[in-house]
């Protein structure tokens, strides 16, 4: 199948300056030649006019939760099936918002995934993590409340919500290679451990510490052999330079840094995965946590996040784009509004940058464990995959034109158009 795209004015996901009167040839799937004119092909199955819009490559959110359609305590009530259908439509609904890619980073999307990828039901790529590994009495530990966690001796998934393999419980070296290894049994890109407190939880104060160095080791070392790497949830500062010093790559959150942790970040080549919308939101009560305690939490958190911005700024630290939304399709619609969070502490070319490119460097490191290996991400240029998107405007000039999906005129993954509300 081969599909021309032309008069494209072209972000390639890595250069500000745009270039213009581009045709892309895409060949199952893949961008094949890029010509710096209106190219005419004769034996081309599609022809697809770009004239009037940017393209940009299709979008990356590198930290998603996308079989989580409800609040944690709504889930624990659903059967598996519920929760399932449910995410196709999380899914579908994602993809419409121009994210081509994802990382998840905790919720069992195996059947979504297979799904997506088989045809069935429309869908961004995922780089799954599958269960996310917590110690008990950690971050993940989502037992819903005090009785729950009394029937301990019971099973470690003494609840539906953890049943369902969103998130799994770890203590000690032996569980915890054991949890790894079933993660990537299953397929997962890479590893997600919570490495410290949280504020979506009850129980662990933000500032805990959690696994211990042989715990985290171990998990690091059992991942690092199989080629890809260990992303931790952290707030807390001393919880990020533990990590750092055992390997871990991603550090989800990072909220409490200071210039110690951004330097060794950047002397480690360590990832930091902030969401700053999604703070605000919470902070503005316009996501619903359903207790007093997670809004003091998280508006700590947004605070802490403030000064965060400044050291990844400061330092050049490298960014990916997230927004760690958790809740129904309304929930997730809000998805879009960390493109004008990004734009307010980076500006509009590095916001953008840090959702294409950058993105997909990140998710790339999957290496031997990637399961989209044949071509690159978050880039338009030969040798990657034909993931575009039409957008009426220049977002890489005002980013806040990404905050409004309305403006992705056309989404196109794998060379297949998904989406197109052109006039
Ligand atoms: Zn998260």
């Amino acid at each position: 199948m081969k599909v021309l795209v032309k008069n494209a004015a072209l972000f390639d996901g890595e250069n500000e300056a745009l270039r213009h009167d581009c045709s892309l040839l895409v060949e199952d799937g893949v961008i094949t030649k890029i010509y710096q004119y209106e190219a005419v092909l004769e034996d081309v199955d599609q022809t697809i006019d770009a004239a009037g819009y940017t393209v940009i490559p299709g979008l990356i959110d590198a930290h998603t939760h996308i079989a989580l359609s409800d609040s944690f305590d709504k889930i624990d009530l659903m059967t598996q099936e519920e929760v399932a259908v449910r995410s196709t439509v999380i899914a579908k609904e994602m993809l419409e918002r121009g994210f081509t890619s994802v990382r998840d980073v905790g919720s069992n999307c195996y059947g979504l995934k297979q799904s997506i990828d088989n045809g069935f039901v429309p869908g961004p790529r995922i780089y799954p993590s599958y269960a996310g590994i917590s110690q008990t009495c950690g971050h993940a530990d989502y037992r819903q409340n005090r009785a729950q966690r009394s029937n301990f001796n019971r099973g470690i998934e003494d609840s539906s919500f953890m049943r369902q393999g969103h998130l799994i419980l770890a203590d000690g070296v032996p569980e915890c290679l054991k949890r790894t290894r079933d993660q990537i049994f299953k397929g997962a890109s890479q590893i997600k451990v919570f490495g410290g407190g949280g504020a979506s939880s009850l129980f662990d104060p933000l500032d805990t510490i959690q696994y211990t160095r042989d715990e985290l080791r171990a998990i690091v070392e059992t991942v690092t052999n199989y080629g890809s790497y260990v992303c931790s949830h952290i707030h807390a500062q001393p919880a990020m330079k533990i990590a750092i010093e055992e390997g871990v790559k991603s550090l989800e959150h990072a909220t409490f840094m200071d210039d110690e942790v951004a330097s060794m970040c950047l002397d480690n080549d360590v990832w930091v995965v902030p969401q700053y919308a999604t703070a605000e939101l919470i902070a503005n009560r316009m996501i619903p946590l359903g207790s007093e305690i997670l809004y003091q939490k998280t508006e700590r958190v947004g605070k802490g996040l403030l000064k965060q911005a400044e050291l990844v700024d400061k330092y050049g630290l490298k960014c990916a784009f997230g927004t760690d939304l958790v809740g129904t399709p309304e929930v997730h619609a809000k998805q879009n509004m960390e493109f004008s969070a990004r734009k307010k502490y980076f500006g509009s070319f590095r916001g953008i940058k840090q959702a294409t490119s950058d993105t997909g460097e990140l998710l790339k490191m999957s290496g031997l464990l990637d399961p989209y290996p044949e071509a690159k991400l978050g880039v338009l240029c030969p040798g990657a995959f034909a993931d575009m998107l039409f957008v009426k405007g220049n977002p890489v000039a005002d980013l806040d034109i990404l905050a409004n999906p309305d403006n992705i005129k056309v989404v196109m993954k794998g060379g297949a158009v998904f989406k197109d509300i052109r006039e």
